[in-house]
């Protein structure tokens, strides 16, 4: 049994992943400031016994009594449209929270794990992008308060790795979803699903002919904690390479959810990537990692959840 910190407890990957450490048997303190997440995610962590919560924001100073095994910082940002409303409080997560909850796993000497993203490769020019690709990011950009917020990140843990011994892990996590999505949250499966659930036009931004490749909750789980257990101290990317253009997404989610909705073209978001998909052969090799459930599978799973969020 360890003792667990994770930030970012009450957000979508978060909750789940405390969910999950808890039914293995692990103590777990959840943290989080509640920008961007709910309340409600932690129902069945409260339920357990090996849980607590403090409410604060990992950018101040961190102060856990007791010994700690790993700290998980998971806490950001991590819609474009919130980190679009919130860029200062983006780049402070991503730096001075960073910083704070390094600090803290070095004081406890615990193994400190970093939820990087497929972001730091900005727009990508390679596809799939391995690790090794060094990304295509614009610093002065509108989505850089959330790039370089994590390709600082990395660098900082790289740094604690280097000048303090301390035992990391970056994580790379490429788009996934699930239940505990907010509705409102602006990411493209909530908004098609809600859209598709109430038989309002999907809005799909530019041509639709954009790719994304989207990991399944249950899978991206699996992935980061399998990370944990390894001792890879180098990036690793996370995430199913199962690539979709956006118009055939909506089109799957169409057929999964078997609503009659229209599709609507909008405006494109300035500097949306292009492509991206993962290069997962790392994870493959080094973790023993595949992604499990298929694009239609996921969806279908998710459903009662976007049904009950929307009281249908
Ligand atoms: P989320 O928004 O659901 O959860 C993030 C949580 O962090 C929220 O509960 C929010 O309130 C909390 N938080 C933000 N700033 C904080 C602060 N200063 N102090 C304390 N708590 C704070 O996002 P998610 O999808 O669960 O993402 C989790 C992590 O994974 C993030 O670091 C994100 O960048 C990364 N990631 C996610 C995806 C994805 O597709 N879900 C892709 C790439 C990377
Ligand atoms: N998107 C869309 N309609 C929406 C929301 C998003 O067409 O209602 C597109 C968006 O332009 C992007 C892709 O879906 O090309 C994925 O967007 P998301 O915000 O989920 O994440 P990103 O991968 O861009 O960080």
């Amino acid at each position: 049994m360890s003792r667990m910190l994770v930030t970012g407890a009450a957000g979508f990957l978060g909750s789940f992943l405390c969910d999950r450490l808890l039914k293995q048997g692990h103590e777990v303190i959840g943290m989080d400031n509640r920008v961007s997440g709910q309340s409600s995610n932690l129902d069945d962590a409260f339920a357990h016994e090996q849980f607590s919560f403090f409410e604060h924001d990992v950018t101040e100073f961190i102060h856990v009594s007791g010994e700690l095994d790993a700290v998980l910082h998971l806490a950001s940002l991590a819609s474009p449209v919130f980190y679009r409303d919130y860029p200062i409080k983006t780049l402070k997560v991503g730096a001075l929270g960073t910083h704070k909850t390094l600090g803290l796993a070095r004081e406890k000497d615990a193994t400190y794990l970093f939820t990087s993203t497929s972001e730091v490769y900005g727009d990508p020019e390679v596809n799939p992008q391995p690790e090794s690709y060094r990304g295509n990011v614009d610093p002065y950009g509108p989505r850089s308060c959330y790039d370089e917020s994590k390709r600082y990140g990395e660098a900082l843990v790289r740094g604690y790795r280097d000048k303090h011994d301390l035992d990391v892990r970056v994580a790379r996590i490429f788009n996934t979803y699930g239940p505990r999505m907010r509705l409102d949250d602006g990411r493209v499966i909530p908004n098609f699903m809600k859209q598709a659930l109430t038989g309002e036009n999907i809005t799909v931004y530019g041509d639709g002919e954009q790719t994304r490749s989207f990991c399944y909750v249950s899978d991206m789980i699996d992935g980061l904690l399998a990370l944990l257990r390894s001792d890879v101290d180098e990036p690793v990317n996370i995430g199913n390479p199962d690539e979709r253009s956006i118009l055939n997404l909506a089109e799957v989610i169409r057929e999964v959810t078997d609503s009659e909705s229209d599709v609507t073209y909008k405006e494109r978001p300035p500097q949306d990537p292009e492509i991206r998909r993962p290069d997962i052969s790392k994870a493959r090799s080094e973790l023993e990692w595949t992604p499990q459930v298929s694009l239609r599978d996921g969806l279908t799973q998710s459903m009662p959840y976007f049904e009950s969020q929307l009281q249908l």
